[in-house]
């Protein structure tokens, strides 16, 4: 890779970039919150979904510090609808440990950032570069395809760490590297797309591989939707309250307020139950399809609570709420 790469990337970010509410000032004292914040919740989410909530909680929480005094069913609730809800609570969590252990800094090492829960290579290494201006990239999918296209070139076949580690003269030539972690991922977000890349309107045109090659590499396609089939099964009290447990056995929302939630084996459901509907939700990877039981009862197991179908000070996943409409139609 030679250095036009980075200056012509570079040069385009500054005539393209969006307007993103957590590009502030590089000496703006919010730089570390906002950054944190917003790297947290672009996690396997969209930038359109991302701005609202990141606007809502810039505007209740100015600071880091205010921020970090939070407690975790506060800042569920504020996060509600977002997904993904380990991402909230590791977040918290590192906010308040960079507060009390690193007097609200962040260290300038890859090793000691990662030691904030649910912070890894790429999110240390993006973080590294916003703060410190650090010569390091966050290789996300973005940046992956980007490379691999210029290259036409496998990314599988790629070991990114090393590429950057012998490209790293030609990478690093100007002293931007917070905006070429940045502009590198905006380029693969808006011009080396995944599906139909802009490659007439693209500064690389003449030097990438992909676009000349007559034997162009296939693009690594999205993971592959998993369905499973899972029985639900609601008590509901005749006070318009459904019982929900935290005990529940399933991957993708463990440790958060479900009802009873088992894997569809057979078709064999005690008849105590009645059955309210049947219907699918998606979540990240996983297409649900879910056969949703009721039954009426005042007694509910030890590890269960009662929730108000109407509950709307409390944490509730958007996964959970929409189970709370369903059953909401039999009152
Ligand atoms: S020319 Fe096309 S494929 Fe090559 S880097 Fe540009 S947008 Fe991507």
């Amino acid at each position: 890779m030679n250095s036009t790469l980075s200056k012509k990337i570079l040069a385009w970010y500054d005539n393209s970039k969006r307007n993103l509410p957590w590009r502030v000032s590089k000496k703006s004292p919010k730089k570390l919150y906002y950054r944190l914040l917003s790297e947290f919740m672009l996690q396997q989410t969209q930038v359109k979904t991302v701005i609202p909530y990141f606007n809502k909680f810039i505007i209740k929480y100015e600071t880091l510090e205010s921020f970090s005094k939070m407690n975790e069913s506060q800042i569920l609730k504020l996060w509600e609808g977002l997904g993904y809800y380990r991402r909230a609570k590791n977040l918290l969590a590192s906010a308040k440990l960079l507060v009390k252990e690193y007097n609200s800094q962040l260290p300038n090492n890859l090793k000691e950032i990662k030691k904030l829960p649910g912070v890894g290579d790429y999110t240390g290494n993006a973080l590294l570069a916003f703060i410190h201006n650090f010569p390091t990239i966050a290789v996300d999918g973005n940046v992956k395809r980007v490379f691999a296209r210029y290259l036409n070139k496998k990314e599988s076949k790629i070991n990114f760490e090393k590429l950057i580690h012998i490209n790293k003269k030609n990478l690093f030539i100007t002293n931007r590297n917070s905006d070429f972690v940045e502009a590198l991922m905006e380029f693969g977000a808006l011009i080396c797309k995944p599906k139909d890349p802009k490659c007439g309107q693209c500064c690389l045109n003449k030097s990438c591989r992909y676009l000349k090659s007559p034997n162009k590499i296939e693009i690594n396609k999205r993971k592959k939707v998993k369905v499973m089939n899972y029985n639900i099964f609601c008590y509901v009290s005749k006070k318009k309250q459904i019982a929900l447990t935290t005990t529940n056995e399933v991957k993708f929302l463990k440790n958060f307020n479900l009802p009873l939630i088992k894997e569809m084996k057979n078709n064999s459901v005690d008849k105590d139950w009645k059955f309210l509907k049947n219907y699918k939700n998606s979540i990240s990877n996983l297409s649900l399809n879910i056969n949703l039981y009721y039954k009426f009862s005042n007694k509910i197991p030890k590890s269960f609570n009662w929730y108000s179908l109407n509950n709307n000070k409390e944490f509730i996943p958007s996964f959970t709420k929409r189970i709370f409409n369903q059953v909401s139609i039999l009152f």
